[in-house]
């Protein structure tokens, strides 16, 4: 809370015109300033900083956000130190450097268990189990030091005995080595083989924990006020400076793979401690590198979660191939049956995500037969329009065509059949995008300028009603308090969600160059559009379906009263088209 009122502070006091500023000449366009966006090679200038409302947004890539995202983005800094650095010159003092008290004595607990856990590796009796497992990995005694590896006792309340009383069970709940159950507290990590997960300046915050039998195999510390797995990537400490150096890193799955590779000389490895990436760890490495090569096992590599979390990477400006494990290896396999060269050429011939993608779906479907084809091109969609680059999206229909035997345009058309809505469209700037730019498009732009309040959409229509790609921005608007700037309040709070794309989608709606000659006329047309119609045809065809079952069941009784109900929704619907036609043809479409 008191970290969000700093935020605030930070925003009244400095200027975002005069900040951009120093990055990117500007020049005065409107009630906006103009320039060359820093973020990608922009000819034309689409970089727009409108000052009033505290945000910038570029047409041309789409990145956009307020002064802390854009600090973030151009110094290749954390949300934290993008706020230092501003607290620093507006001269407020961060109530984050305030509870680095209470986050010291965290780092004080967690720097004990991983004592205690490394003791009972060592202890030949205890330990056993672990020490065996780790031996039979290649990891020696050496490398359990250097990695700080330790075995978690079996047993309910070991960690809890040894420092309940030394550190209190609250602090060992905050830190996560407790777990609250019915009757009281116990140990979380029991019989595992732990991995301590370190921060960048090497103290360990958080553990990972191997399972020799049972499930999960994996756990994981729960989020804690020192760690959070969202943002993090595993063996950063270890392989920052390789990553900088190479610009590249190479991402695995799980801790041995991290390890292994290391051990064999490879050091821009770093684990993503489970395959859903997040946004987070996207931002984390593209603080760092250009490329990321992805080293999962094939299964794993091929599946939704790993290919969204390439896109995530790819959408935030990362180069991104996939290294072709064969069937059943993972790195650690690889390394240890035939050595650390048949990694690093497996790294060197990763192809990119694109082909890798593509490469799996024809081995999936049949793409010479007719079904095969359609559903080659059904899954592909959702694929392509989550891809943000036009010469990418170019390159994904030509592949598909190729492969499919099929003329590209046509493919392209099929693949884009429903208009993905991204940041990247220019509302003026051809006339596909133009032609994408819908009702819901009007009454987002609508809400995030402050031309229209929510409450007067929220007595029609809910975030249900607006498409998934829209909603986590919708409900932000539908708790946004009364302020003049509400788009500037919405992009906050969903960086703070963690929703980063969204808050650049955001800033697009607030600045896009679209202008309304009549407000109330376009609020109107677009809420019938967007929400009444629809709703109306949904009530319509839920009550046809009943009209049939009536029917078939012969309660002519019911088929008269829906029938009645039918009419009067027709009614309605038609009086609302002809309301918005009226409005229609006695103005004209007047947006540009
Ligand atoms: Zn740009």
């Amino acid at each position: 809370m008191a970290l969000k009122q700093d935020v605030q502070a930070i925003k009244e006091r400095v200027d975002l015109i005069s900040l951009v500023s120093r990055y990117v000449t500007l020049t005065k366009s409107g009630s906006s300033h103009k320039g060359r966006c820093p973020f990608h090679k922009d000819d034309t200038p689409s970089f727009m900083v409108n000052g009033e409302k505290g945000l910038w947004h570029c047409f041309g890539c789409g990145e956009g956000g307020d002064l802390f995202a854009f600090l973030m983005k151009i110094e290749r800094l954390t949300f934290i130190e993008a706020a230092q650095r501003l607290a620093d010159e507006a001269g407020v003092s961060l109530s984050s450097s305030r509870e680095d008290g209470e986050r010291e004595k965290l780092r004080a607990v967690v720097a004990a268990v991983a004592e205690h856990y490394a003791a009972n590796l060592g202890d030949t009796r205890q330990g056993a189990g672990a020490r065996a497992y780790l031996e039979s990995r290649g990891f020696d005694e050496a490398a359990w030091k250097r990695y700080g590896l330790g075995y978690a006792l079996s047993g309910w309340d070991n960690v809890k005995r040894a420092f309940g009383g030394r550190f209190g069970q609250d602090a060992l709940l905050q830190a996560g080595f407790l777990v609250e159950g019915e009757k009281g507290t116990y140990d979380r990590f029991r019989d595992r083989t732990m991995f301590p997960i370190y921060d960048v300046s090497g103290r360990p915050i958080a553990f990972g924990g191997r399972a020799f039998e049972g499930e999960p195999k994996y756990l994981n510390s729960p989020t804690t006020p020192l760690f959070d797995k969202s943002r993090f990537l595993y063996g950063l400490h270890w392989a920052r400076d390789a990553m900088r150096d190479a610009r590249c890193a190479i991402l695995v799955e799980g801790y041995t793979d991290v390890l292994t590779l290391h051990q064999a000389g490879l050091a821009n490895v770093v684990g993503s401690m489970g395959t859903s990436l997040t946004q987070g760890q996207a931002d984390l490495l593209g603080r760092l590198v250009e490329e990321v090569v992805i080293a999962y096992d094939r299964d794993t590599a091929g599946g939704a979660g790993a290919v969204r979390g390439m896109q995530i990477l790819r959408n935030s400006g990362l180069a991104v191939r996939v290294a072709r494990l064969a069937e059943d290896e993972d790195p650690d396999s690889l390394v240890r049956k035939h050595g650390v060269d048949a990694m690093r050429e497996a790294v060197r011939d990763a192809v990119p995500f694109h082909r890798f993608y593509l490469d799996a779906l024809a081995a999936k479907h049949d793409p010479s037969s007719v079904v095969g084809k359609e559903r080659v091109l059904a899954e592909a969609r959702d694929f392509y329009r989550g891809v943000r680059s036009l010469p990418l999206q170019q390159e994904i229909a030509r592949g598909i065509a190729d492969l499919l035997d099929l003329p590209p345009e046509g493919v392209a058309h099929e693949l884009a059949a429903r208009p993905a809505r991204r940041g990247a469209d220019d509302p003026q700037g051809d006339e596909t995008a133009r032609a994408r730019w819908g009702a819901e498009d009007d009454l987002l732009a609508l809400l995030l300028r402050g031309d229209v309040d929510w409450t007067r959409v929220a007595a029609v229509a809910s975030a249900s009603d607006f498409s998934p790609a829209h909603r986590s921005i919708v409900e932000a608007l539908a708790n946004a308090p009364e302020s003049p700037r509400i788009s500037a309040w919405v992009v906050e709070r969903l960086r703070e969600q963690g929703h980063e794309a969204e808050a650049a989608v955001a800033s697009y709606y607030a600045l896009a160059p679209v202008e309304f000659a009549d407000v109330e006329r376009a609020f109107e047309d677009a809420l019938d559009q967007a929400v009444r119609l629809p709703a109306l045809e949904r009530k319509l065809a839920d009550v046809e379906t009943r009209i049939r079952s009536a029917a078939a069941a012969d309660d002519w009784e019911e088929w008269a009263r829906l029938t009645r109900e039918q009419q009067v929704l027709s009614l309605e619907k038609s009086s609302v088209a002809a309301e918005r036609d009226a409005r229609r043809g006695m103005h004209g479409r007047d947006k540009g």
